[in-house]
């Protein structure tokens, strides 16, 4: 069963054509990742997903629900998607319990007792539970991340979109970050994961997505990308890594 599906889509910044023809699915339990040099669309393509950005043709089906570029319903497609960003984005005046309480008791109307109860599940899944009331400042930049991963996760969400998440963290806690990813691609979560850490993706994904300048250029197993990639473009981009194989 298809969750997310593209069709065709264009997305434009004023005359700067971002996405072009974009066309992917991802199955339920799928964990898809999408590579790409900077700039050449990783995350427009998330953003358009959750409607964080307007598309300006071709359409979409998340969950079922048709997408197409005046769709409004917005609100309903982010309760069964959810997104993490490079830049955490909680709430710095609220402790960790509330950051993620709050989506679920105000979209979902559940007590509190009931989004607590959610909450302390995924704080503990994720080695956080001694965290719970603590506020973000006082929270490393792994840890911080772990919180936006509980809260979106808080939400039961159909689908998981990964910005970048690790992106902004210092190497030695990347690890901490991606080892949660890692568990919830094996309790068979779908997952759609923009990132740059190359030997994560190859653990990681049941499908690669490689774009550039707004095209997808290849679409590959793990193995076969990083291994025997397609084009020239595929093979530039990854000596740039110097993946260790
Ligand atoms: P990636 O995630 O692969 O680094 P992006 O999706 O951020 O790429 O960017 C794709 C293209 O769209 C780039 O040319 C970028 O400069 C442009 N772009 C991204 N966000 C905006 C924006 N908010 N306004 C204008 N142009 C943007």
């Amino acid at each position: 069963m298809e969750i997310l599906k593209l069709n065709s889509i264009n997305k434009f910044y004023g005359e700067n054509h971002a996405l072009k023809d974009l066309s992917f699915s991802v199955k339920k339990g799928e964990v898809v990742v999408i590579l790409g040099p900077s700039g050449c669309g990783k995350s427009t393509t998330l953003r358009c997903i959750n409607g964080l950005e307007k598309i300006q043709s071709g359409t979409m089906e998340i969950l079922g629900v048709k997408i197409d570029k005046d769709f409004k319903n917005w609100r309903e497609i982010r309760q069964k998607v959810g997104m993490v960003f490079q830049s955490y984005e909680l709430f710095d005046h609220l402790n960790v319990m509330k950051n993620v309480t709050l989506g679920p008791m105000k979209v979902e109307g559940i007590s509190k007792d009931e989004a607590e109860k959610r909450a302390k599940f995924w704080l503990k899944k994720v080695g956080l539970i001694q965290k719970a009331y603590a506020h973000p400042k006082e929270l490393s930049g792994g840890q911080k991340q772990r919180v936006a991963i509980v809260r979106a996760l808080c939400m039961n969400p159909e689908i998981m979109l990964f910005d970048e998440v690790t992106a902004a963290l210092d190497p030695e806690i990347v690890r901490e970050v991606l080892d949660v990813m890692l568990s919830l691609a094996s309790e068979g979560r779908t997952m759609l994961i923009v990132t740059h850490e190359m030997a994560f993706a190859r653990a990681v994904a049941d499908k690669i997505i490689f774009m550039d300048k707004g095209v997808i250029v290849e679409t590959s197993t793990p193995d076969e990308f990083f291994t025997n990639p397609k084009t020239d473009r595929a093979k530039k981009f990854l000596n740039m890594f110097e993946f260790k194989k």
